[in-house]
């Protein structure tokens, strides 16, 4: 019944570490103890929040890192986040690569 959906097995610890994540502790703001919002509009978001998450108050505009800390508006992401985001993909790309070498094969 559920054949259909054995190639989606290899997403399913993606998801699950998404779920995970998702469901963390809401951060205050430092500066005015503001809950930050868990989605920031993208277009507001920093370089270093951009690679390695984080947050901007709604209230005072104070932008954040992924523990809450507040940061300068030009703060550069550390080089392992950069290295870990790279890995990142290409662990969840492989599963996508031999897929499509499986549904490309003659
Ligand atoms: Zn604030």
């Amino acid at each position: 019944m559920f054949e259909g959906l054995l190639p989606l097995t290899p997403f399913v610890p993606f998801f699950a570490w998404l779920l995970f994540f998702a469901g963390g502790r809401q951060k205050q703001c430092p500066h005015c103890r503001t809950q930050l919002p868990r989605f920031v509009n993208p277009v507001h978001k920093t370089w270093k929040q951009w690679v390695e998450g984080g947050s901007r108050c709604s209230r005072c505009g104070t932008p954040t890192d992924a523990s809450g800390a507040s940061i300068e508006e030009t703060a550069h992401p550390q080089r392992r986040s950069i290295v870990a985001g790279a890995t990142a993909l290409v662990i969840a790309a492989l599963p996508a690569f031999v897929m499509l070498a499986h549904l490309l094969k003659p």
